[in-house]
């Protein structure tokens, strides 16, 4: 079946994906919920049990988060490609009143369905069309679906680093940025920097105090001038706080720091800066805690490979694929971190990840899934 017999098959199948994703994001699966989680888990695999191909399917339970579900299909000796996601939103049970499933026009509105259930819904269509046209796949499937990606994947980083050293190369159906997919994210770092200095009446000594807010604030243009911003480098404080009362000299004051780097060096470059950060005031005290927390997903030569291969892909039917660099991580960082090939962002056009405007485009639906289909099948 080529490309334009391809997207004609997922264009007869739309308004079934508009139901499967319809139900989907009506089971609402906040993180942590781990009933919710269990409910949305039974849906996927009774919905992968019915595609029409035999499937091995494990339900990977993660205590006070739900359950993780990996599916695997056509296995051989090969290694897979590793198809990723997440069950979990960001959404409250309850949220789906003030942003009800429903269709304006071309927009798709719902909780979660453009992060990232609509995203699960690809895959699971992607695994139908090879059983239903008959098509085997350039490669083993490997579908590992987190249920804590939202929350830090905390339980998920794991099975997310075991599944990608079995596989050639990975792709994450996050959302994507107006139809662009993320060929490079940064990394992240969370940091804290406390000052403790040496209290003492603002009115009647207070030179026997030590401001420890004076202190942080002379610390935090420091902070601030770490900024690399041609080298894709942030530091930002994000919070401050500190004092106890309007006639004391604070004792004690604290900032949080928000770092973001394109590469593991600048990572490990502000790491050393913040955690030799010297007192202005000798008789203040500077402890710092925090530390890199996800690796950057850099633009690699074999990520240039994998979008350039997508991207001819997708010009075999007509659809033009562009790429992206953001600053926001996933689990695709963690992939990435292990050398494996990641394209991330094959999520299907939309806007609003993780507020009440949240939405898909029914228009890109086929498309999205024609691409997953080739990407599957070369
Ligand atoms: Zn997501």
């Amino acid at each position: 079946m080529n490309a334009i017999e391809t997207l004609k098959y997922f264009n007869s199948r739309t308004d079934a994906m508009i139901a499967s994703m319809r139900e989907l994001v009506e089971i609402e699966s906040p993180s942590f919920d781990v009933s919710q989680s269990a409910i949305v888990v039974n849906w996927l695999e009774n919905a992968f049990r019915g595609v029409g191909l035999d499937l091995h399917i494990e339900r990977v339970p993660a205590k006070g988060y739900g359950e993780h579900l990996i599916v695997r299909a056509f296995p051989d000796e090969a290694k897979p490609v590793l198809l990723l996601g997440h069950t979990d939103t960001v959404h409250p049970v309850g949220a789906k009143l003030r942003n009800p499933t429903r269709i304006e026009g071309d927009k798709f509105y719902g909780c979660g369905i453009f992060d990232m259930k609509s995203g699960v819904i690809l895959m699971l269509e992607a695994l139908r069309f090879l059983a239903e046209t008959g098509t085997q796949p350039a490669r083993p499937i490997t579908i590992l679906l987190s249920c804590d990606e939202e929350v830090g994947s905390y339980t998920g980083k794991a099975l997310v680093e075991q599944e990608s050293e079995k596989a050639d190369h990975c792709l994450v159906f996050e959302p994507s940025a107006n139809g662009k997919v993320k060929t490079g994210r940064k990394g992240t770092g969370m940091y804290t920097v406390k000052a403790h200095g040496i209290p003492a009446h603002a009115g009647l000594e207070p030179e026997k105090g030590a401001s420890a807010i004076l202190e942080l604030s002379r610390q935090i243009e420091r902070l601030h001038a770490l900024n690399n911003i041609p080298f894709g480098t942030t530091v930002n404080v994000c919070t401050a706080s500190g004092g106890t009362t309007i006639n004391v000299i604070p004792e004690n004051a604290e900032c949080t720091v928000d770092v973001r780097f394109s590469s593991l060096a600048e990572a490990e470059r502000i790491y050393d800066e913040i955690y030799a950060l010297e007192p202005f005031d000798a008789r203040v005290s500077l402890e710092v805690l925090g530390n890199i927390n996800r690796p950057p997903m850099e633009r690699t030569k074999a990520v240039i490979a994998l979008f350039e291969k997508a991207q001819s892909a997708a010009a075999s039917f007509g659809y033009t694929l562009e790429e992206t660099q953001v600053g926001g991580a996933s689990d695709g960082n963690f992939v990435a971190a292990l050398g494996v090939p990641v394209l991330d962002g094959l999520g299907i056009a939309g806007d609003g990840a993780h507020t009440l405007d949240e939405h898909i485009l029914i228009s890109d639906i086929a498309k999205r899934a024609t691409l997953v289909a080739l990407l599957l099948k070369d």
